[in-house]
């Protein structure tokens, strides 16, 4: 085959699989990156002598027994050389007033644990527990997009999940919150109904357990930047090109085809196809100049309340002490509110002792300090950058948030240091990320599961790929979809796809 050009826009964990799936079908790519550093939302980076992790908090797919896991394999992101991380205590729930229980990734332990703690909802935590263990056997079909396949591969996906389907409908149909009602006891309610952001559905929920129970989330050793880098070393050992600091301004269209991009700074580079992995609205309304209209995601745009986006404010502390017998992650409730223009009674402490890869100066670790929002968090940080006040409200929210983690671990007072804050805004610059989301479209109760095909109608040798067009992101959105947009231009070009 004539080797044909591909320009990738966007280096995070979409554009690396993107651009390693095409070198293998004989491909000439070039992936570029704004940032100075490939990885986008996968990313970790250095503070005060500390690594500080900016993603995984447990990755699925690590399992080798899982079809994830041949996707990370292929992508050299995960090999049997590289360690993982199994959590015992998945996370720890502290509502205070000795109220406490842990999610174990043991489901007979998870199960024994709710029960002591709410005996009156015995019957309903074991119907609970049997979903979770339902849900195990579900995987997300990772072979190739529904767009491309044949007959038999379409008879294929039927005969294996056909009994999927019914539980995966059904309860992506129903609200965490509505489901928390089956229990009488308020702490257990609180857990499942609060569970990421309003609304959000059971079968995400159901799904994430399933994965921890499953044995087949994990973190991988080293991190986030670790992997990425063990991307970044396979796509170069294929001899793929990469440019950092390339930021697209434009991407070129003649005649309803795409031929190339143009940079900021006016460099123009040709191409046979663009493939996209910025998200989707950056995509449509700066890359393309809002000429297209992706019905998939009008509607989505639209409607904040059905398809809202998932950000966070973190403080990241130094601890000068040994915290490995701390939680992993503890999610305390407190009364005081976080007030980010809503009111935020949930904190997560997530504690980075359990790596020792980590790097942090000796008898040191990293925590960080987290509150979950939505788009309403994105736009009261915006009205307080648009004000000037940016920095001192970072400096006394990121105080509040210590002092809250204080209360929990007392005997920390005078051993810790914020060295970092992060905040929606800095998602939005640092990914281009619709209302500062660095996951795609939260999927709630109410809204359409996101499966877009990567098309654009009206412009040709364009594909989409990217946590953003399959549904609630994340790193195996983002690793599919980079296959899949391969797949679907090695269809068009008549090029046997292969992956290895
Ligand atoms: C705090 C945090 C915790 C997370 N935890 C988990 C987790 O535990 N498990 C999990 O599965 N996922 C997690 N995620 C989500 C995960 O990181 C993302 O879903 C995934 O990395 C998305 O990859 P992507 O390539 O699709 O998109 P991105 O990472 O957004 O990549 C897009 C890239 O495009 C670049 N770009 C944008 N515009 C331009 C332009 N105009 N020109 C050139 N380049 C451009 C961006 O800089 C970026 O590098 C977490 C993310 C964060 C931030």
């Amino acid at each position: 085959m004539e080797k044909k050009k591909v320009v990738i826009v966007g280096g995070g964990v979409s554009g690396l699989a993107t651009a390693i799936y095409l070198r293998l079908n004989g491909y000439d790519t070039l992936l570029l990156e704004k940032n100075h550093v490939a990885g986008g939302a996968c990313i970790g980076w250095e503070r005060k002598g500390c690594y500080i992790d900016g993603c995984i908090h447990w990755l699925i797919g690590v399992n080798p027994k899982s079809p994830m896991y041949k996707l990370w394999e292929q992508t050299g992101a995960l090999s049997p050389d590289v360690g993982v991380f199994y959590q015992d205590d998945f996370y720890t729930l502290d509502f205070g007033e000795g109220k406490s229980f842990t999610i174990w990734s043991d489901l007979n332990r998870l199960q024994a644990e709710l029960i002591a703690f709410a005996p009156e909802d015995e019957k309903a935590i074991k119907k609970f527990c049997k979903l979770i263990k339902r849900f195990e056997r579900i995987e997300a079909p990772s072979e190739k997009p529904v767009d491309i396949m044949n007959i038999l591969d379409l008879l294929k996906i039927g005969l294996t999940m056909c009994g999927d389907y019914y539980y995966v409908s059904k309860t992506s149909k129903i609200s965490c919150e509505d489901y928390s009602k089956n229990f009488k006891n308020p702490y257990v309610r609180r857990w499942i109904a609060e569970h990421m952001t309003a609304d959000y559905n059971l079968m995400s929920f159901l799904y994430m357990l399933s994965h921890v129970t499953s044995n087949n989330g994990g973190i991988p050793e080293g991190g986030s930047l670790a992997l990425v880098k063990r991307m970044e070393d396979k796509y170069a050992s294929l001899g793929g090109k990469t440019r950092l600091r390339a930021y697209v301004e434009r991407i070129d269209v003649e005649n309803g085809t795409a031929v190339g991009v143009t940079l900021k700074g006016g460099e123009k580079i040709s191409a046979d196809w663009v493939v996209s992995t910025t998200p989707a609205e950056h995509t449509l309304k700066d890359l393309l100049g809002d000429a297209y209209k992706v019905k998939d995601f009008e509607f989505r745009f639209e409607d904040r309340v059905k398809y809202p986006i998932y950000t966070y404010t973190t403080a990241v502390i130094k601890v000068n002490a040994d915290m490995s017998a701390a939680p992993l992650s503890h999610k305390v409730h407190v009364e005081d509110p976080v007030v980010l223009e809503t009111e935020h009674r949930g904190i997560t402490f997530r504690n980075y002792s359990y790596d020792k890869t980590l790097k942090a100066p000796d008898g040191n670790c990293v925590v960080q300090i987290t509150v979950a929002g939505n788009d309403d968090m994105y736009f009261y940080w915006k009205k307080i950058k648009e004000n000037g006040e940016y920095a001192e409200k970072k400096a006394a929210i990121s105080k509040q948030l210590l002092e809250i983690y204080l209360r929990y671990y007392p005997e920390l007072e005078g051993k810790v240091e914020i060295i970092d804050v992060i905040t929606p805004m800095t998602y939005e610059r640092y990914l281009n990320g619709r209302n500062g989301s660095f996951q795609g479209f939260v999927h709630t109760s109410k809204g359409k599961a996101l499966m877009q095909n990567g098309r654009i109608k009206g412009l040709k040798n364009f594909i989409f790929s990217g946590q953003w067009v399959l549904r609630s992101g994340g790193l195996p959105p983002a690793v599919m979809t980079g296959k899949f947009a391969a797949q679907r231009i090695c269809k068009k070009d008549g090029v046997k796809f292969r992956a290895e």
